[in-house]
């Protein structure tokens, strides 16, 4: 008889799943498994939650979806509190394991996780079985070996499009035959992980949801009911509402859905409605997701440290007085803070504000970068390694591809991309009575402007924190000494 674990980590689903179709099919019983890892419930250096309470939560509902949607195949997910490396060997002693099947990782702290229970489950006679399979198109199918990834985003991508093929999107399991009897587990509640509750600001763009069957709900929503797609190009640097792009991101990264299962229904929508440049947009921001991952399996963790893959030693500023101003929306700058108060109040921000207080971070208060990807990394509800340290690695420019001193003009992006101010007055109701675009400098209103509006600058809003001109020149001599000395 054999008996097999799918050992379930950021991969929270049944379609696209090859290591869970391989397990049945090689297998006579399978049962899933997962574990809560306390080490991903612990505190970063700089004392926030590693995963926050917006992400724990959308993780638990995730959780509790796959149990439901294993059992009613047959089976069942088994879920604990501990570290996989003690979990998994115990209960292949207990339920006579022969293999353990799962989706390879590629982030150190992961990796570790997975060679450190390939040696102990040698000891049992176990077989660790893993696979790739959290990308658009597989490690094996790529035009080069993972040495030779190129560094430039557009050059990965024109040689990927020219001689890779995205492989056909795997069917979920039309039933599983269980190991029994089948073990009662329970899920842990949010305290349990150390966390506390949270509710949702219900000005969030989404009420994220998380789960397999919500994430295919919003691929239905965003791609048919709503037929977005044919505009996304158009609208995807927006920053207010549901619709102005996709919003997978949260699915995507606890592997919900996969982007197999994206392209798939992208290309039937190509096939059906139109393809356009919208519809080769979204390919085109999975191939950016994509190449996070494997610029990470080529540098490895140099990605974490100050001076990032390109080893620039910046003197970055750590002054926390004026990075605690920035986490909580109180720069003085209505664009930047209205990004950091939707951040804040509901764990996900638009990739235009990203961007945009990323560079403000770095470029204007000239602080650590791993500062801000911290506050990321705890907060975002769509938190992934891969896109959350290469996004900032760029950023801050300091990654694989960094093109010198480049920084977003605070005063513009806003005027461009806000340009009616009716994001900022959504997210800073102290504004509200300031019409139109002068929301994005109330510090420059004069008395005459701010007559009838009932606002009071030293009351309403905060002063500037900076100079937006004279910082960014002081932080591009930084930046230009430390690359000048490498
Ligand atoms: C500083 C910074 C940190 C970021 N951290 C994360 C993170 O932790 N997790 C995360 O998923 N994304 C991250 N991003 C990328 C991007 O901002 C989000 O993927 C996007 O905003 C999610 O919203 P969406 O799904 O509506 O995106 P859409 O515009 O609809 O894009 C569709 C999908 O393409 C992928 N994608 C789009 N832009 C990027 C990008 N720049 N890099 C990688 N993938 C992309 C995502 O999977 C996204 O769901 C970060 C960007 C920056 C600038």
């Amino acid at each position: 008889m054999q008996n097999a674990l799918v050992w379930f980590r950021n991969d929270l689903r049944i379609h696209d799943h090859e290591p869970l179709i391989k397990a049945i099919k090689v297998s006579d019983n399978v049962l899933g498994v997962y574990c809560f890892d306390p080490r991903d419930y612990v505190l970063l250096p700089t004392g926030f939650p590693k995963t926050g309470s917006f992400r724990a939560k959308f993780i638990l509902e995730c959780v509790a979806e796959l149990k439901k949607n294993l059992q009613q195949l047959g089976s069942d997910l088994l879920v604990y509190v501990g570290k996989p490396e003690d979990i998994l060997p115990q209960l292949c002693v207990d339920l006579s394991i022969n293999e353990i099947y799962y989706h390879r990782e590629v982030a150190p702290e992961e990796k570790h996780v997975e060679d450190v229970l390939e040696n102990t489950l040698f000891k049992h006679n176990v077989i660790l079985s893993g696979f790739w399979g959290h990308t658009l198109f597989h490690i094996e199918d790529l035009p080069f070996p993972v040495k030779r990834i190129p560094e430039l985003f557009t050059d990965f991508r024109k040689s990927i499009e020219r001689e890779s093929k995205v492989r056909d999107c795997i069917l979920p399991p039309l039933s599983i035959s269980a190991i029994i009897p089948i073990p009662s587990t329970q899920l842990p509640s949010l305290q349990q992980l150390g966390l506390k509750e949270v509710t949702l600001d219900n000005r969030s763009v989404l009420d994220f949801k998380g789960g397999e069957n919500e994430g295919l709900a919003r691929i239905e929503d965003y791609l048919w009911t709503k037929n977005l797609l044919k505009n996304y190009k158009e609208t995807r640097n927006e920053m207010l509402g549901a619709n102005y792009s996709t919003k997978f991101s949260a699915w995507l990264a606890i592997g919900c859905i996969s982007p197999r299962k994206i392209y798939e229904e992208v290309i039937r929508y190509e096939n059906t409605q139109v393809k356009n440049d919208s519809t080769y947009w979204l390919i085109f921001e999975l191939m950016w997701r994509d190449y996070f991952r494997f610029i990470m399996l080529k540098h490895g963790s140099i990605i974490f440290k100050p001076g990032g893959i390109q080893n620039l030693n910046i003197k970055w500023k750590n002054n926390l007085d004026l990075f605690e101003l920035w986490r909580i929306g109180k720069t003085g700058f209505p664009l930047v803070d209205a990004n950091m108060q939707e951040l804040l109040l509901t764990g996900y921000m638009s990739n235009r504000g990203r961007q945009i207080v990323a560079s403000f971070l770095t470029k204007n208060l000239g602080l650590n970068w791993q500062l801000g990807a911290n506050w990321f990394q705890s907060q975002l509800i769509d938190y992934d390694v891969y896109s959350n340290y290469g996004n900032w690695n760029y950023a801050a420019g300091i990654g694989n591809d960094a093109r010198g001193f480049r920084y977003f003009n605070i005063i513009k992006q806003a005027i461009q991309y806000d340009n009616n101010g009716d994001y900022v007055r959504y997210w800073l109701p102290s504004l509200a009575n300031i019409n139109g675009v002068s929301v994005h400098q109330p510090y420059t209103l004069k008395f005459g402007e701010l007559l009838n509006t009932n606002f009071d600058l030293t009351r309403d809003y905060w002063q500037p924190i900076v100079d937006l001109e004279k910082s960014v020149k002081e932080n591009e001599r930084i930046f230009n000494s430390a690359l000048k000395s490498k």
